[in-house]
């Protein structure tokens, strides 16, 4: 008899529980997408008016992402990814015109910190050895509790990093998740941070090469269908009610809900979830051969920016995308402003003068993931829920990870092995 496992939401976390689950013959799985695309908030989509596939944003995958490339092996994607010849983090200061590549390299240990060469300019190995302190961190405390905010090493080295880690500024932070951060990194055997992207979108490497094993190997998937309601008696749940059909359940066949912690706590009854959420905005600037000047340094495929709006500058081919990371500050002006304050960066850095702003597309993730602080992190629920044939999956679960591509493939993995072992 086939047992089902239903999995609602087709975004990493749904697609990596799926996958590790495929290999028992006795299931039959199906994933629902309320949306008519699949990969959640890691999704690309055609963009007309530049004629190619666009990315909802740029999304950095660092070589510590172990059940990622775990994944990526198991959907035949791990060569969709691609790297700078050397581990480098190149960054350039607007305000004061300074570039400088940042190089983590580490074996075992961050030895990167000991060399000059490799840590950002006028920032000595005795202000990262200060920065330990963080270690100490109580449960309650922001990065910003922790650390001087007027010192180069918090402008040039935690507060990038703490955004980019948490989409969360240093001042919300939570200082103990960013410490959990550093030791699995600081324990990983050789060069954790080697930074990867997608070599053509992210729907190319993580999404369709997984729809496709699913399906190939006798799953369905189902777009536009959306749940909007499960009807539970003796703590399990009995009937799935969608946009478009009734689905009724037996006790033994299982829900996965891999969905956003806003519509889990509307399905799920008293679930506590994080609820406060971080913007992300990622503009894409339609390059021709104006700007051929565009270079990035070394053949890097991105450049950290600071003392400016922008947060990081990603060129691919001839689209020029750029990330503002924790951005609700800014989600209240309109396409227009937003687009010429991010040209006016983008001038400074590639001293483009008096060449005008190329076509863009602008794509606002209101809630690209929740605000990572003291307080929103204690409310992230565990995979198991008050219902016995309910589980929860997403990167806001309890996996110890931030919300990341990571996170989230983390949580899927978690309710399969549990499945697959029960
Ligand atoms: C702009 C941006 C940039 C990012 N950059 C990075 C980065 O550089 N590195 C990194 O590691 N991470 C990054 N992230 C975070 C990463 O994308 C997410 O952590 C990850 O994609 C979350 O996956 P998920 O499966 O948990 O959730 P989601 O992707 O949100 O998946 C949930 C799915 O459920 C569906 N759904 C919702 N409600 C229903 C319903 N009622 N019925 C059926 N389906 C439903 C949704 O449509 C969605 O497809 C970024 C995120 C954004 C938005």
């Amino acid at each position: 008899m086939n047992k089902s496992i239903h999995i609602i939401g087709a975004g990493l976390a749904g697609l990596s529980c799926a996958i590790n689950l495929l290999k028992t013959k006795y299931r039959k799985i199906t994933i629902y997408e309320a949306s008519s695309l699949f990969g959640g908030r890691c999704r690309s989509y055609k963009e007309k008016g530049f004629n190619c596939q666009l990315d909802n944003g740029n999304h950095l995958v660092i070589k510590a992402y172990k059940n990622t490339f775990k994944y990526l092996k198991k959907i035949n994607a791990h060569n969709e990814l691609i790297s700078n010849r050397k581990t480098f983090y190149p960054f350039v200061d607007v305000k004061k015109s300074e570039t400088w590549k940042v190089k983590p390299y580490s074996f075992i240990l961050p030895w990167w910190i000991f060399l000059r060469s490799c840590r950002p300019p006028n920032i000595s190995t005795l202000h990262f050895i200060k920065s330990f302190k963080l270690f100490l961190a109580k449960k309650n405390q922001t990065v910003s509790d922790l650390l001087k905010k007027d010192g180069d090493i918090y402008e040039r080295f935690w507060k990038p990093f703490t955004i980019a880690v948490l989409n969360t500024h240093p001042s919300e932070a939570s200082a103990k998740l960013l410490c959990k951060v550093i030791i699995k990194i600081l324990f990983f055997s050789y060069n954790p941070l080697q930074p990867f992207v997608v070599k053509k979108s992210l729907n190319d490497s993580f999404i369709m090469p997984a729809i496709k094993k699913i399906l190939d190997q006798g799953g369905n998937i189902k777009s536009n269908a959306r749940l909007k309601k499960i009807i539970f008696k003796n703590n399990f749940a009995e009937q799935m009610i969608f946009n478009k059909n009734i689905i009724n359940i037996d006790k033994d066949e299982l829900i996965v809900l891999a969905v956003t912690p806003n519509i889990a706590s509307k399905i799920l009854p008293n679930l506590k979830s994080p609820a406060k959420t971080n913007c992300i905005i990622n503009i894409h600037f339609k390059l021709n051969q104006k700007y051929k000047e565009i270079k990035l340094p070394d053949g890097s495929f991105f450049i950290g920016v600071i003392g400016g709006i922008v947060d990081w500058i990603f060129k691919k081919r001839n689209i020029l995308s750029i990330t503002i990371s924790a951005a609700n500050n800014l989600n209240n002006l309109d396409n227009e402003k937003i687009s010429k304050i991010v040209w006016e960066d983008v001038k400074k850095i590639f001293n483009l003068n008096t060449i005008k702003k190329p076509k863009y597309k602008i794509i606002r993730e209101k809630m690209a993931t929740f605000v990572q602080s003291p307080e929103e992190i204690l409310r992230k629920p565990k995979m198991h829920t008050k219902y016995k044939n309910v589980f929860l999956a997403g990167d806001w679960i309890d996996t110890g990870l931030p919300a990341t591509i990571e996170g989230a493939i983390t949580s899927g993995y978690n309710v399969a092995n549990y499945i697959n072992k029960s």
